[in-house]
């Protein structure tokens, strides 16, 4: 089995984790900027997590023989002191050239305030103004349909953003056919028990194709589990799916999203 994990969040995680990854098949990893846990106390805080991303964790992940890629922003959470939001905006240029930077992310809404809103703007404004890819949270609240379609309507309304170059991620039953209707990319990520498992990320796969869709781990600082796509396969796999159909969901279209990327590699033997 090969794959791609689109969607971890390395620096909370062990060495032992990247070493499972790549036995278990992984051929690169996505690591979208995200809050720590805490909030930041200061843009220096952002400055040293940006190196960090770009300069620290390519190195860790090649131990591994993994090619390393990440986004860069300031989460919703951390968006409502908009004074520091400005600050951290003012400097994603001065890394954005890095040569493991695939994007603005993982932008969006937390609790779809107005705060949040003006951030999430000047985001996408900056990702059109720099040709980048743009890699979207949804809020996992009770409005995560409200939250996905108010993000759905900022993109929409920018007529440089082309929607093939966005993916929104954490999509579930209510929110995927509004994405990808609209032409964006849907990320599944796949949780153990709560929001999107396993069985209902498939669900959804034989609603919906398995065309602008990916499946990824969001594996992080909380209980979360660095295998999910690799285990979310074996279950593609027990529920009848072919090796094709596997590989094209868990490795072929994330490279398909990220080549949009010039400096995503696409790993040998593709
Ligand atoms: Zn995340």
């Amino acid at each position: 089995m090969r794959y791609i994990e689109p969607h971890g969040h390395m620096v909370s995680r062990t060495t032992d984790d990247y070493q499972a990854m790549a036995i278990a098949g992984c051929q690169a990893v996505s690591e979208p900027a995200f809050w720590a846990g805490f909030d930041r106390s200061s843009v220096q805080g952002f400055y040293d997590y940006f190196c960090q991303l770009t300069q620290h964790e390519p190195r860790r992940a090649a131990m591994f023989g993994l090619p390393h890629y990440t986004w860069l922003c300031i989460n919703p959470k951390e968006s409502e002191d908009l004074k520091l939001a400005d600050e951290v905006l003012s400097i994603i240029l001065e890394f954005m050239d890095c040569p493991n930077v695939l994007g603005i992310g993982e932008i969006g809404l937390n609790k779809n305030s107005r705060n949040e809103m003006l951030v999430l703007e000047k985001h996408i404004d900056l990702a059109a103004s720099n040709d980048q890819l743009i890699l979207v949270h949804t809020p996992h609240l009770e409005d995560k349909r409200k939250g996905t379609q108010l993000i759905l309507d900022v993109l929409k309304s920018d007529s440089r953003i082309r929607p093939e170059r966005c993916i929104i991620d954490h999509v579930e039953e209510h929110t995927v056919g509004m994405v990808l209707d609209d032409g964006f990319w849907a990320g599944m990520t796949l949780y153990p028990e709560t929001k999107c498992t396993s069985n209902r990320a498939i669900d959804i796969l034989e609603l919906y194709g398995n065309e602008r869709i990916w499946m990824n781990s969001a594996c992080d600082w909380g209980i979360s589990v660095p295998l999910a796509v690799p285990r979310a396969a074996q279950e593609m796999k027990r529920r009848g799916c072919n090796s094709r159909q596997i590989d094209k969901v868990i490795y072929q279209n994330p490279i398909e999203f990220m080549s949009q990327s010039p400096r995503f590699n696409t790993p040998e033997g593709l």
